[in-house]
């Protein structure tokens, strides 16, 4: 099953995604995780990729396409993937559209209310080591500022900072909301209440997986 993990930055599509590829069997593509990585080792993308990043703007479709068009020729996206970021305009929607493993077969939108977005982007930890994420209130490292799962020393992302958090914000429902209309046009969006806890979301976005792949 080809899903797309959809919604504003802080919405859950990390975490989300992250709970369900195990019993998926399909890869998690997370674009803004593989940008992170090229930042880190410093490649010719990273260097590229970085300002843009830092800043909350997004980086040029040229750059991302490449990237996501490589990744999906991979032998473990053959069969499904679980995107989480991409696409994240309509130049993008249209061009996985074409792409020899790509299109998508539902969107889970998730849906949470601008206030709520900042609170949780403000709040959020990650760590560097694994990519495991954390809420400073609703889901704290059991050990605080120390990763439950490796042990890393986690961190607040660059652009987490409350300047780019606005600018992301911005550049979501200027550039990345009319994605939605798309999708929905096409009859494959999925509507889900994004601010209960991830436990529920995680169960309510499984059923509709499970639904769609009986169907
Ligand atoms: P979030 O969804 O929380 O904003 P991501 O980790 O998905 O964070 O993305 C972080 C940054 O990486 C974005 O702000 C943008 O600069 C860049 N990025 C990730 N995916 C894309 C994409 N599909 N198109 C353009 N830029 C992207
Ligand atoms: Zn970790």
């Amino acid at each position: 099953m080809r899903v797309i993990m959809f919604g504003p930055p802080g919405a859950g599509k990390g975490t989300i995604a992250g709970a369900l590829n195990e019993r998926w069997h399909v890869p998690h593509i997370a674009t803004g995780d593989m940008l992170r990585e090229h930042v880190r080792q410093g490649t010719d993308l990273g260097l590229r990729a970085q300002a843009y990043m830092e800043a909350g703007e997004l980086v040029p479709d040229e750059l991302i396409l490449e990237m996501v068009r490589a990744r999906l020729a991979e032998p473990d996206a053959q069969h499904g993937f679980l995107l989480d970021g991409f696409p994240r305009t309509v130049a993008q929607a249209e061009a996985l559209e074409r792409m020899p493993a790509g299109g998508a077969d539902v969107v889970i939108d998730l849906r949470v209310p601008e206030s709520e977005l900042l609170r949780r982007l403000s709040g959020r930890r990650v760590c560097p080591e694994c990519g495991a994420i954390y809420q400073a209130d609703t889901m704290p490292p059991r050990r605080p500022g120390v990763c439950d799962r490796c042990g890393g020393k986690l961190v607040q992302r660059s652009d987490d900072a409350p300047q780019a958090v606005r600018n992301r914000l911005e550049v979501y429902r200027a550039q990345t909301a009319p994605v939605l209309a798309y999708y929905g046009e096409r009859g494959l969006l999925y509507s889900v209440d994004g601010t209960r806890g991830a436990v529920a979301v995680i169960a309510e976005v499984g059923a509709a997986l499970t639904a769609r792949g009986r169907a």
